[in-house]
């Protein structure tokens, strides 16, 4: 290698460190790009993440993104910014000097998909969010941030949707489960945070029919890539946003922080991944 090119290396940290799309994604860019560096995944335990993540520079990275189970710990061991810290967890790591710093990327990995695949979708600003678990909050977050006012939150465990309205305000109306269909012609969007509709989960049974005809329906699930949710839609002749846009778009800021060029989410970018996804 040219010793006058400085090689940057930024890593997934996980355990176990699962199949992941990232590498693939981080490659695609640094190829494109035309940048020396590196993007790997490492596999550490939760008795060596402190250790590993206090000094991730002596371990040769110079930020990293962060996955399950560590991305609360993640955010308990750097400096968050309000995104991670309103979501609860971090997922994206890098330094500002010698501060290693936070943040959470699945919030503009989310509105970023909407805005690439469904401009407008903000509609008269209601929207139906299923689900409260860690990728509904950073779902929410992005919505109330870019002006959607009222939120109807259904969660199968009523317990865990009013938590969650409490921390997010009165923007936010909890609801239990059998009460979605109810709100759906409120709303110009509805989003599946849960995981009903990944394979090997049973689908998501709901009746479309009360939707707007100019509403979007998002499902943060992307394998498969079609959900029946989103099947159902499309059928319906609705505008979708697929699982596969957040997770693509949620990896632009991380690049950009570590290796100092915003990537663009191609569809030759999409093509790659979705062989990837097709083939495991
Ligand atoms: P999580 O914190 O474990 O939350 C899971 C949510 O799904 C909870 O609200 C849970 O309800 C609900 N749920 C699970 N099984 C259900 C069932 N049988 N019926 C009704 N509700 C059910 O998980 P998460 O991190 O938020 O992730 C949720 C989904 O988003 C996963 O499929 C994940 O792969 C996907 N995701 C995608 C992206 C992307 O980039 N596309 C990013 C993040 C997450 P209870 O509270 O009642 O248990």
């Amino acid at each position: 290698m040219n010793a006058e090119k400085i090689t940057r290396a930024a890593c997934l940290i996980g355990w176990p460190a699962a199949h992941s799309r990232s590498p693939l994604i981080h490659h695609y860019w640094l190829r494109q790009l035309g940048i020396e560096g590196g993007y790997s995944i490492e596999a550490v335990p939760p008795e060596g993440f402190a250790e590993f993540v206090l000094n991730l520079s002596g371990h040769g990275f110079v930020g990293a993104n962060v996955t399950i189970p560590h991305k609360e710990r993640a955010l308990e061991l750097s400096a968050p910014d309000d995104r991670a810290r309103a979501v609860g967890a971090a997922n994206t790591l890098w330094y500002d000097g010698d501060t290693l710093r936070s943040t959470n990327t699945d919030v503009e990995g989310f509105i970023n998909s909407l805005d690439a695949g469904a401009p407008g979708w903000e509609g008269a600003g209601e929207a139906v969010v299923l689900g409260a678990g860690g990728a509904a909050r950073a779902v929410v977050f992005g919505m109330l941030e870019r002006g959607i006012k009222r939120v109807h939150l259904a969660n199968r465990t009523i317990d865990r949707a009013q938590a969650f309205a409490r921390q997010f305000g009165t923007s936010v109306t909890p609801l239990a489960w059998e009460e979605k269909e109810a709100v759906l012609p409120h709303a110009s969007l509805l989003v599946n945070t849960t995981s009903l509709g990944m394979k090997g989960q049973p689908a998501l049974a709901l009746d479309l029919s009360p939707l707007s005809p100019r509403a979007v329906v998002a499902d943060l699930v992307y394998v498969p890539l079609e959900t029946p949710l989103l099947a159902a839609a499309r059928a319906r002749g609705l505008r979708t946003a697929d699982g596969l846009g957040m997770l693509l778009h949620q990896a632009v800021g991380g690049f950009e922080l570590w290796f100092g060029q915003r990537p663009k989410v191609t569809a030759e970018l999409r093509a790659l991944i979705e062989d990837d996804l097709a083939r495991t």
